[in-house]
């Protein structure tokens, strides 16, 4: 057992906490950042387990103008995150996101289309006609259109992590294997983390980066956090019908979403009421034979002929209070600052969370100002609103 000083510890090494580590010590190469990062394999990461999209389209404003950062850094991503000759390779595809849109979601739509557009982004509004030229295998009956993405896309969320945990390494940040088994508070101050090996890390900042164990770690230092790990679903599909060009990720007004996967396969998942709380990582053939298969071959009919090939379970951490981020400082403990809740969008989040944490905590102006995400709404229980996110 032994005591280690640092400036910085995050707990948690998944992209949250890795984008984090990165943008702390690009920011500062003098700072002493330490990741504690309990499996380093990642098998049980949401990082890895996700879908790995990226997308404009959502309803509040400041999630759209994080996802416009996430794709200037995905453009970017691989040369930037270059270690030497080492470069990451994220293959990143830009194939689109569009959402079907029925006449009972038109105005939500419609007004969330010239929301994005007012800020610049390219979404387009396209007829049920446009959508089944585009997309033959459609069957676009019962849609009144749908608003769409060109520059939404997904990319390997593996290579992406990789990425900036070698960068942030190679800029002085330490990755160590261990569990955080305690935040040390000290007169309304944070002091420092336990690890389970008993040994301590001081430091006068933390950051909880625990992903859906994020409840957890943070009731050790007496806070309570609406934050329920929530199984999440997906199948891979080998459909005996293969589309011509690559499938955008298409999500239906009931939240059914697929996409084609490298290699041809269509990939599908959707959030269910009956979802289990707590870490189940199962996935069960059943929900989508029985539940989920005639939805999808109702809107792509030739769907109706596929294999199941694999599918697996992953976790949301969702914010039950609102579905939305909470990041910033809690309140009432100087020097911990949380980035949890992130529900299914934390992927494409990373970088504008990573950065504005880092001008948090240094002090530094913002560049995108993420206050509205602020913990203290958490205390106060005041949702934000955002639709169709959890
Ligand atoms: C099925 C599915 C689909 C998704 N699709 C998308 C998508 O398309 N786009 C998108 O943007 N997002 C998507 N998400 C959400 C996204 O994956 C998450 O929001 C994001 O990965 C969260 O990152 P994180 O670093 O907070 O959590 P994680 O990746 O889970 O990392 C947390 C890490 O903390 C470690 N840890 C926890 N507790 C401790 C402790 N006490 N000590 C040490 N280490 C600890 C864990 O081992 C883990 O590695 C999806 C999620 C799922 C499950």
């Amino acid at each position: 057992m032994g005591e280690h000083s640092y400036d910085i510890v995050i707990i948690g090494g998944g992209v949250m906490g890795s984008a984090a580590a990165y943008y702390l010590t690009r920011a500062d190469e003098r700072l002493r950042v330490a990741v504690i990062e309990r499996d380093p394999t990642y098998a049980r990461a949401s990082t890895t387990l996700s879908m790995a999209n990226a997308r404009i389209q959502f309803s509040l404003r400041k999630n759209v103008e994080i996802s416009m950062y996430a794709l200037e850094v995905l453009e970017n991503f691989e040369t930037e995150m270059a270690v030497e000759d080492r470069k990451p390779a994220i293959s990143y595809r830009r194939e689109g996101n569009l959402f079907m849109v029925d006449a009972d979601g038109r105005d939500d739509a419609e007004a969330a289309l010239a929301m994005q557009q007012s800020l610049g982004c390219r979404i387009e509004w396209w007829t049920p006609e446009e959508t089944r030229q585009r997309y033959p295998l459609y069957d676009t009956n019962g849609y009144v259109g749908g608003t769409f993405g060109p520059h939404d896309g997904h990319f390997d969320a593996y290579a992406f992590l990789m990425g900036y945990r070698a960068k942030a390494r190679s800029q002085g940040a330490v990755f160590m294997e261990g569990e955080g088994s305690e935040i040390i508070t000290q007169h309304g101050a944070v002091a420092g983390v336990r690890l389970q090996s008993g040994d301590v890390l001081r430091a006068g900042v933390v950051i909880n980066c625990a992903g859906a164990w994020c409840a957890e770690i943070a009731a050790t230092a007496g806070i309570e956090l609406p934050v329920q790990p929530t199984n999440r679903q997906v199948f891979a599909l080998d459909t005996a019908v293969k589309p011509e060009t690559p499938l955008p990720l298409t999500v239906l007004p009931s939240g059914l979403y697929f996409r084609t996967e490298t290699g041809g396969l269509i990939l599908l998942g959707k959030s269910m009421p009956d979802d289990a709380v707590g870490f189940d990582f199962r996935w069960d053939d059943k929900r989508f034979m029985d539940e989920l298969w005639l939805e999808l071959a109702t809107f792509v009919p030739s769907f109706d002929r596929l294999k199941l090939v694999r599918g697996w379970g992953g976790l949301y951490a969702v914010n039950t209070l609102d579905g939305n981020a909470i990041v910033g400082q809690w309140p009432s403990v100087k020097g911990l600052y949380l980035a949890n809740g992130f529900s299914g969008h934390g992927l494409q989040q990373a970088p504008a969370v990573g950065r504005y944490l880092t001008e948090l905590i240094l002090g530094r102006p913002h560049v995108l100002d993420l206050s509205i995400f602020d913990p203290q709404r958490i205390m106060e229980k005041r949702p934000l609103t955002e639709k169709g996110l959890v």
